[in-house]
Order: C-alpha cells, then sequence, then structure tokens
C-alpha cells in the first residue's frame, strides 16, 4: 500500500518536481481516457492504476505541469496518519484530523474536506436527498477519493481542480439550491426568505468595502464607528487576504466568488475581526486590547468553541476577557449594549473561554469601575476617595475572583456615602451600577464586616497610641 503525502501525492514524484504532463506519460503512458472540465482544465485518467492527473487547459501547449492529482479504487493508499482509501470513514478522518467544513461544488458528485493538504472525498447522494443536509447520512461513508494539489494556484481558493467554484455546506438551503438572503431591517440581521436561518452568523455577506450589509441605519452607524477590516491587525494575516480581494479587477463577481470560497473559516475570521474592530471603536479600546481579544478569538475558533455558538457573542466574550487580562475596565454590561448578543449567550461563551483554554479568571480592578459612577449618581469627590480606599483594603484581603466588580463597586459606595454622611438609597445605587438589591446587600454584608473591623482596629490603634 502507498503512502499519500501532501504537496507531492507520492513519495515517488517528490523527486521528480515539477511533476508535469510529458513525465507523467513517460511513467504511466498515455492515458485511458482525457477529460475537459470547463475550458478550465484537462483531467488524465488512468482508470486501472486508479489515479488521475489533472493541467490547466490554458496550458495545453506547453509541458503543463500537474496542478492536483487524484486517487480512487483500485488504487490502494493511505495517508501519513493513516486514513486508508476505501476502508476509512469520514467520522476517521474527523477523529484524526478534527472536524471540518464540508465542501463541495454545485455539479460534484462528491462531498469532502481538505485536511492539511489532502482532501477526502465521499459520495453525494443520487437524488436530493443530500438536502437538507445531515453529518449523520454522511459522516459513515467511505472515503472513496483523495486528491492532492501540487502545484499553488493562485485560484485555488476559489475553484476545484475542474474550474467550479467551491462552496460550503452552509451555502446551501434545504432545497439544495443556495439560500436567498433577505435583509430583516428591524433586527439588522440577514435571513433566509426560504428556511428562514439566520445567515449572517454562519455566511455573511461583505460589501467590497469590508463592512457588512445591514440596514441603512445600521449600515451608517457602521460606517461611522468602523472603517475596512485590513489596517486592523496586518500581524493577524488578515492582510494578504484583503490585499488579494483588493487588487481584483472585475472586482463585484469576484469579490461574490472569492467570498463564497473563502466559507465558514475565514469568512468566520473576518467577521469577527470587523466585529471586535467595531465594538472596540464604540467602546474607545486600546488596539493591544482589541489584538488580544482577535487572538482569543482564532484560538476559540481553532479549539471548535464556535460549535453552535454565535459569532457575535463568542466576540463579545473574547473582548470583555481581553478588557480584563489588559486591566481595561469595561464591564460585561458596557459590552452587552453595544453587542447584538444576550448577556446570557455573552456569559456562556465567557465561562466556555475560560474553561476550554484554560485562561486564568481575570478580573476588573473594581477600583477602575468608582469614577464612573461617582459621576453618574452625583457623588462627592470624598465619597470617591473613600470608596477607593475601602476597595484597595477589600482588595488586600479578600480575593477577587469570581466576584462581580460591580457588586463590590455599589457596596463601597454606599458606605462611602455613609461614612461622608451622604444620603443615598441601595435602590438608587443598586439600579445605577446594574446589579440586584440582593447582590448589594449581600456584598455589603461582606464589606460591613470588614469596614467594622477596620474601624475596631484603627480604635484599638489610636488607644494604643494614646497609651
Ligand atoms: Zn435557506
Amino acid at each position: 500500500m502507498k503512502t499519500i503525502i501532501p504537496r507531492h501525492g507520492l513519495a515517488d514524484f517528490e523527486k521528480m518536481q515539477p511533476l508535469t504532463k510529458s513525465k507523467i506519460i513517460e511513467i504511466f503512458g498515455p492515458p485511458d481516457q482525457e477529460i475537459s472540465h470547463e475550458n478550465y482544465s484537462i483531467q488524465m485518467n488512468y482508470e486501472e492504476k486508479g489515479l488521475n492527473f489533472y493541467y490547466r487547459i490554458s496550458e495545453k501547449e506547453k509541458d503543463a505541469p500537474i496542478i492536483t492529482c487524484g486517487f480512487v479504487s483500485p488504487f490502494e493508499g493511505k495517508t501519513e496518519d493513516g486514513i486508508v482509501l476505501n476502508k476509512s470513514t469520514m467520522k476517521d478522518v474527523f477523529r484524526i484530523c478534527g472536524e471540518e467544513t464540508w465542501l463541495t461544488t454545485d455539479k460534484s458528485p462528491y462531498w469532502w474536506v481538505e485536511e492539511s493538504g489532502i482532501s477526502f472525498y465521499v459520495p453525494k447522494e443520487s437524488s436530493n436527498r443530500d438536502f437538507p443536509f445531515k453529518v449523520e447520512d454522511h459522516i459513515d461513508k467511505t472515503i472513496i477519493r483523495m486528491t492532492v494539489p501540487l502545484t499553488y494556484r493562485e485560484e485555488e481558493f476559489l475553484v476545484n481542480e475542474d474550474g467550479l467554484l467551491i462552496r460550503s455546506v452552509d451555502e446551501y438551503c434545504i432545497d439544495g439550491t443556495l439560500h436567498d438572503p433577505i435583509i430583516d431591517e428591524e433586527r439588522a440581521e440577514q435571513i433566509c426568505s426560504k428556511c428562514g436561518l439566520i445567515l449572517d452568523d454562519h455566511m455573511i455577506s461583505m460589501e467590497y468595502s469590508g463592512e457588512r450589509a445591514f440596514s441603512k441605519a445600521e449600515r451608517q452607524r457602521r460606517q461611522t464607528h468602523g472603517s475596512p477590516v485590513n489596517p486592523l491587525i496586518p500581524d493577524l494575516q488578515m492582510a494578504t487576504m484583503i490585499d488579494k480581494r483588493a487588487t481584483m479587477p472585475d472586482n463585484l463577481r469576484k469579490a461574490i466568488k472569492w467570498d463564497s470560497r473563502y466559507s465558514w473559516k475565514q469568512r468566520n475570521m473576518i467577521q469577527a475581526t470587523s466585529e471586535i474592530k467595531r465594538i472596540g471603536e464604540l467602546l474607545n479600546l486600546p488596539q493591544h486590547v482589541k489584538v488580544y481579544a482577535i487572538k482569543l478569538y482564532r484560538k476559540a475558533f481553532t479549539l471548535g468553541l464556535l460549535k453552535g455558538r454565535s459569532i457575535r457573542a463568542m466576540v463579545a466574550a473574547s473582548i470583555y476577557y481581553a478588557c480584563g487580562a489588559e486591566k481595561i475596565p469595561r464591564t460585561l454590561q458596557n459590552i452587552v449594549k453595544v453587542s447584538d448578543s444576550t448577556f446570557h449567550q455573552i456569559t456562556k461563551c465567557y465561562q466556555s473561554l475560560i474553561k476550554e483554554l484554560n485562561l486564568p479568571s481575570p478580573t476588573i480592578s473594581p477600583k477602575n469601575l468608582v469614577s464612573s459612577y461617582i459621576s453618574i449618581l452625583n457623588l462627592p469627590h470624598n465619597v470617591e476617595v473613600t470608596a477607593g480606599k475601602i476597595l484597595d483594603k477589600y482588595e488586600k484581603i479578600y480575593s477577587l475572583s469570581g466576584k462581580d466588580p460591580k457588586g463590590l463597586v455599589a457596596a463601597a459606595l454606599y458606605i462611602s456615602s455613609q461614612l461622608n454622611k451622604i444620603k443615598i438609597s441601595q435602590t438608587k445605587i443598586s439600579r445605577t451600577v446594574g446589579i440586584t438589591e440582593v447582590t448589594l446587600r449581600n456584598r455589603l454584608r461582606e464589606m460591613q464586616k470588614f469596614v467594622r473591623n477596620k474601624k475596631r482596629t484603627t480604635s484599638k490603634n489610636k488607644v494604643e497610641k494614646k497609651k
């Protein structure tokens, strides 16, 4: 059994770089069959060997380099990871290489996934039974074809070796045609008019500028607050992709094509990046916090934490964590306000980030939040000073982890007001800070105990001094 390897196909071909049409004929003789694909490529078939090779039609006259080689039965081969042609299933591929997006072209008889330079194919159903697509209908199917791209093609992220536009499974509606997106102006969401799926979490329609298309008001808001994606994080491999797109001549058509090829993974990262940038600008976050959030999001995405969760909630959670880790005082409520996700959704994502990425739980120092509430509640400066002192002391004695900083701030503000003889109700403070009165009372109990202790210590000290 031969070993199928990335970039070369077979180890035997490694010495023959670049592999060309004439070299193939030299080794295997003339092909049994030649198939022309869409004026894009010619497929040379060696049926008895179970091998096929593709070269570009445009290079027919020259000794054309082989762009892709394919393996089918009766070829016997396996990958270095031990995935065996005609024996392993897609489930094995996912188990060994990790789960990947299902890809196809409109006319392809296969679904395939790409895993580190090798594509693994299973047959589609002959009828329309493929749709609505269910993973469980396909995952136990045997891998009946593998392909390995040999030459880098500029457009290989757009079209398959047979020149057809590559699509991911998310792009198909229940009936096997593409989703038909309409914009729900009110909710600023794209939904499919046929199946009702909310599309902008899975397949966004990017406008050429890199901004997403929303309702007019939403667009204006986004345009005011966000500029194109590419200058944000040049070190995060976004720039190359955007540049490629920017230099495309027939821009609209190509942009659409480009967008549909950059299915799921890349589009996901682009959407996440632009969302981080948008929220970052609304919350006035420094660049390093945005970078932190993007790196965190990328990690979460790579580890598959996005499964079943919304991009925007995960983005919000990443930003919240990044703020905490970089000691930028922003509360979860600040973030909920500018995000489209709910408090609950973001909290869920946040918890999974901490748990799955094994992150230390960062805490915003409650002291950093004091001054903003002082001004909202219109409290005098001495209340701020005292509250700051109380929180300082609290931080030195108690662990802050797991405690909502807002509760601590509220309690400190209340006690400090009392100490400074300023009348303010618990209700007013808890409402302003955005916690329940129960939380406030719980924190107060804890803190009053500690302030009382402090008082006792102080008076004891005074007594001692007098002595
Ligand atoms: Zn649909």
